[in-house]
This record gives structure tokens, C-alpha cells and sequence, in this order.
């Protein structure tokens, strides 16, 4: 007797998450194993933002919040929007949620119904796709490959749109592949939306503080769209704080509204602990991000480096986000030892039975060509990695 439902039988688990639990039961079993695949952070968060939370425990922060989030953590999200961003949102414009996870999920259910379509560029994050399927609606995939940097064009993306389109999804920078769109792309593509008035754009700029090229730019500068641009960001990346889960959405306020209401049935507000270390973190001393970028750059050119020099993978050069997503088809159809590899995930898989180094196959991320590593590791450990993958692909003939 199967008692689940239609909607929840259709759902994939996630594949980022899968692989980090593969890595650790191997781990536990005691392995040497290095962990390259769940994209998060090794920094501990800085020590301010820690006191902010033992303050708060301090304090009695033991209640219920509002739902959108404490004012005080909306109106700090409203300066940095406006100091970092250069663009105006008042607070009732902001939803605090358990993570930018939860704010992408509340987004799409509060505006993608059956039928739905949402068009995603591939490459793109492995939830987005299972999050439309879980509000019914329609994907709708754009593949934008190595060739054109993993970006989509302005033409691809009005090929795609139908009566039926109801929404975008962009990640800039990108996981899994690192690519930043620059402002002139934006335009580009805010140029074909201006056309289609029915479309909500959703902006997922939760790597917004690992950029490598400069400024980041998001879509919800042009002005015409504002009124169905929603941004998405939060503090788990830029701030080492992944277990905090707090994300938030700068939305139009017709959209903020929905989600507030969701939200109500569905989660109430975020921790209140967390809220309040979310709020040092936006109002105190920003050189803990600089200080993280600046290691994750150099990790960049250490993987982009230690890639080039593994025969048939090929790299490109991340520009943001800290996963290196090389092409790695040179090695489909080579055997070991009487197990053959037939995709990337068969390779992730045997990667980490073999090298105990553990990867995301590019499947998920809508791009079986590729393989995902996340850089976000002390550098001897991605040295180390790197020199078992290269020793263990060898083996392939
Ligand atoms: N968007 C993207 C592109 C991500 O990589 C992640 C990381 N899991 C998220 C959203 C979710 O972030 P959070 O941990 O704040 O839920
Ligand atoms: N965003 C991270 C990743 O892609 C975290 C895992 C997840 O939430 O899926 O690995």
C-alpha cells in the first residue's frame, strides 16, 4: 500500500544533501573521506555574530517572532538593500524565513499553481525543479551550456516563453556553475521580460557575496520590473551561517503578502536566536565577508588549476559561488575493474567509493555532463582531493 500522495511520489530527494550523507556514513565507518559535495561554508561563523546570539538567548528571545521576521532584522535587511544594492524596500516588503531554501519554496507555491510554467536556466540549483513539481506546475529548462558560459541568452529566454509562463528563476552568481551575470546581461533579459507582463522573476542572490568580478548586480534594478521581481538572499552563505536557517525575500508587497500568509500556516516565523545573529550580521563589521571571499577566490584558482591538469576534464573559470563544474563526458563509457562509467553520477558515486571524495553528478543540477565539486574546503584538503581524483580517474580505461 503506497500512502503517499501523487504530489509527494513525484519529488526527488535532494542530491546535494543524499551525497553529503553518503560522505559522512562512509565517515563514520572510518574513511578518510573529503567532502566536496554539500555547497556550504567551512569558515565557523564569526565570533560577533555567536555573541549576538548568546545575547539574545540571554534575553529571553524565547518567543514566538512575528511572522515576516522581528522588525528590527527587516529594517537592518532594508539598509543593506539599500547601502549594498542601492535599492528601496520598506519592511512590510521583507519575509524572513528558515533559509533562502524556504523563501524560493514559499515564492513558487505562492504564485505557481497546476499548469503552470516556470522556466529555469539549466545549470540550475537541483531544488528549484522539484519545488515547481511540488506546487504542480510546469518546468521548463533552458539549456545554457559550457560554450556560452552557462548563461542564457535573451533569445533563449524568449523562445521559451509561453502564455503559459508564470515565472523565471535566475541564480546569480550560480550554483552550481560559478557564472555571474554582468549588468548589460540583465538588461538583456530584463528587455524581453518588460514584454511579458505575467511573469514574476524570481532572483536568487544568495551567493551575492562570493563574486569574484566585481559588484553584483541584481535584475530588481530595472525599474519596470520591480512590481514582480523578487530577490531572494540570506546570511547561510555570505556569513558562514548554514545551520542558522535564515533567508529572506525583498518582494513587491502584493507577493510579500502571500508569503506572509503561507508562511502563518505553514512555519510561523524563524528561530528567534537566529533572527537575532542575522541582524548582527547585516548591521556589524562587514571584513568577515571580504575575509571569506578572498579565500574562496584563492581556492578558485587553485581548483580551476588543479581541474586543467586532470586529462578530459573541461573547466571553466568561476566567476562566483565556490563550485568548480567541469565537463567530464571524456570519461562515460571507460571501465574499472568490471564496473563501467556510464554517466556523472555513476562517476560521483565511484569517485567516492574509490577516492573517498565526495561530488555531486551534474544530473541534478540539469547537466549530466558535468560534475560538481564545492571549493568550500581548507585548501590542503581540495590539494589532497584533487591529486586522488586525478590518481583515480587514471584507472579508467
Ligand atoms: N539557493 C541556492 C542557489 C543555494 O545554493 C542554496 C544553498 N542550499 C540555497 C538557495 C538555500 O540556502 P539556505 O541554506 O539559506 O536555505
Ligand atoms: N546549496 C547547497 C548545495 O547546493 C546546500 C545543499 C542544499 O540545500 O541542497 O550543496
Amino acid at each position: 500500500m503506497n500512502f503517499l500522495s501523487d504530489r509527494l511520489n513525484s519529488l526527488s530527494p535532494s542530491e546535494t544533501l543524499a551525497m553529503s550523507q553518503k560522505s559522512n556514513e562512509l565517515k563514520a565507518q572510518g574513511f578518510d573521506v573529503i567532502n566536496l559535495s554539500v555547497g556550504e561554508p567551512d569558515f565557523t561563523t564569526p565570533e560577533h555574530i555567536k555573541e549576538a546570539a548568546k545575547k539574545a538567548v540571554d534575553n529571553n528571545f524565547s518567543f514566538y517572532s512575528p511572522v515576516p521576521g522581528y522588525m528590527e532584522l527587516r529594517k537592518a535587511i532594508c539598509a543593506k538593500l539599500k547601502s549594498e544594492n542601492n535599492l528601496e524596500y520598506k519592511p512590510e516588503q521583507i519575509v524572513v524565513s528558515g533559509g533562502a531554501k524556504q523563501s524560493v519554496c514559499n515564492v513558487i507555491l505562492s504564485v505557481v499553481g497546476p499548469g503552470d510554467e516556470v522556466i529555469i536556466p539549466a545549470p540550475y540549483w537541483v531544488s528549484y525543479i522539484e519545488m515547481v513539481k511540488l506546487a504542480e506546475g510546469k518546468n521548463i529548462i533552458v539549456s545554457a551550456g559550457f560554450d556560452q558560459e552557462f548563461k542564457m541568452t535573451p533569445a533563449q529566454l524568449e523562445a521559451a516563453i509561453t502564455p503559459k509562463t508564470k515565472a523565471l528563476i535566475l541564480c546569480s552568481p550560480s550554483n552550481p556553475t560559478g557564472s555571474v551575470y554582468t549588468k548589460e546581461e540583465l538588461k538583456g533579459l530584463a528587455d524581453v521580460l518588460a514584454k511579458y507582463p505575467q511573469i514574476v522573476i524570481i532572483s536568487d542572490e544568495i551567493y551575492e557575496h562570493i563574486n569574484y568580478v566585481g559588484g553584483h548586480e541584481s535584475i530588481a534594478q530595472f525599474e519596470n520590473l520591480r512590481d514582480r521581481v523578487v530577490i531572494v538572499n540570506g546570511v547561510s552563505k555570505g556569513y558562514a551561517m548554514t545551520g542558522w536557517r535564515i533567508g529572506f525575500i525583498a518582494a513587491p508587497q502584493w507577493l510579500a503578502s502571500a508569503c506572509n500568509k503561507l508562511q502563518s500556516q505553514y512555519t510561523s516565523g524563524p528561530c528567534s536566536v537566529a533572527q537575532k545573529a542575522a541582524e548582527a550580521a547585516y548591521t556589524g563589521d562587514q571584513s568577515c565577508v571580504a575575509e571569506m571571499r578572498t579565500a574562496f577566490e584563492r581556492r578558485r584558482d587553485l581548483m580551476v588549476k588543479l581541474g586543467k591538469e586532470i586529462p578530459g576534464f573541461k573547466v571553466n573559470v568561476p566567476q562566483g559561488a565556490f563550485y568548480l563544474f567541469p565537463e567530464c563526458s571524456y570519461y562515460f563509457g571507460k571501465s574499472y575493474n568490471g564496473k563501467t562509467i556510464k554517466d556523472s553520477n555513476d562517476l560521483a558515486i565511484w569517485l567516492l567509493e574509490e577516492s573517498h571524495v565526495a561530488c555531486v553528478g551534474g544530473g541534478a543540477f540539469g547537466a549530466p555532463d558535468c560534475i560538481r565539486f564545492s571549493y568550500a574546503a581548507a585548501d590542503e584538503q581540495l590539494i589532497e582531493a584533487m591529486r586522488r581524483i586525478k590518481e583515480t580517474l587514471s584507472k579508467l580505461q
